[in-house]
């Protein structure tokens, strides 16, 4: 299987492009900072494979949220990603949530935001109507892009995968009959060799009777942007009398990042050299 790559391509005949993304290393970097919950640890695979497509077929450079917020035991799932298609994700849950994404996340909205490098904030909402993940996307698109899109979505304790088709706008050509029936073409792929195939093969196997343009593969990767800096960045910005009674009760300052799991620990020395306007050079220090 193709690693942590993003694939898109393009049929010519049709004006229908595509994706398909695999995920294994990145989405095992998720789930290793938290101890998830088999269905939610699911859910956010599907969110990763799902940001990583979106991220490639919106076209941007800057960062991307999607979020999906609900009032069941599921109550966010979140990931972040920008146009090198490095993610990161969490999710709050209560409890051992499972079942389909409505018992799992309840009555809820699913919340893409896009922060272009450059150019205003564009943000899109679509409310939890469908049974799946792909079918809320599917919504999306009908309603922001005007789009006809599909997605497959899949996962399992490994892997994270996903494919996407999207009819390209103002084509001339009888598309509606080609889509249909690259949509009956993906339809016959199985989670299981979504899983086990290299993309190339999957393509092959999917689509070997369509002219297909295939481009370069795009690495998808885990970054957490945390940092010990950061997190002092982010204690500078609190009331000193919380910082001071924390320190007090506990020795120490204790912050931890749920999106990798790495803890940062900032002592009395460390604070008040952040008060004195020398963060950077004496944390580093111990
Ligand atoms: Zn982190």
């Amino acid at each position: 299987m193709s690693q942590d790559k993003l694939y898109r391509y393009l049929f010519e005949q049709a004006d229908v492009r595509g994706e398909i993304v695999q995920l294994e290393q990145s989405y095992q970097q998720v789930l290793a900072a938290k101890a998830y919950p088999d269905a939610v640890a699911r859910l956010l695979g599907e969110m990763l494979a799902a940001t990583s497509l979106l991220t490639a077929i919106l076209k941007f450079e800057g960062e991307i949220a999607v979020q999906l917020q609900g009032s069941g035991p599921v109550k966010l799932v979140a990931v972040n990603g920008n146009h090198n298609q490095q993610l990161r994700a969490i999710a709050r849950w209560e409890g051992d949530p499972e079942g389909d994404l409505k018992q799992m996340v309840g009555q809820g909205q699913l919340v893409i935001t896009i922060t272009p490098d450059e150019g205003e904030r564009y943000q899109g909402i679509v409310g939890l109507e469908q049974a799946t993940l792909a079918g809320c996307l599917e919504q999306y698109f009908a309603q922001s892009e005007q789009l006809k899109t599909r997605l497959w979505l899949h996962t399992d304790a490994l892997h994270a995968v996903g494919m996407l088709l999207q009819a390209l706008p103002d084509s001339g050509k009888d598309q509606e009959v080609e889509f249909e029936h690259l949509e009956s073409l993906t339809d016959t792929i199985k989670a299981e060799e979504l899983f086990s195939l290299d993309a190339k093969q999957v393509l092959h196997r999917l689509y070997h009777q369509e002219e297909l343009r295939l481009f370069d593969p795009t690495e998808v990767s885990f970054k957490c942007g945390c940092s010990r800096e950061r997190s002092l960045a982010a204690l500078s910005t609190l009331p000193r009398e919380d910082l001071e009674s924390v320190l007090e009760e506990q020795g120490q300052i204790a912050l931890h990042c749920d999106y990798c799991g790495a803890d940062y620990r900032f002592d009395r020395i460390d604070i008040e050299a952040l008060w004195a306007g020398s963060a950077g050079s004496s944390a580093q220090s111990h």
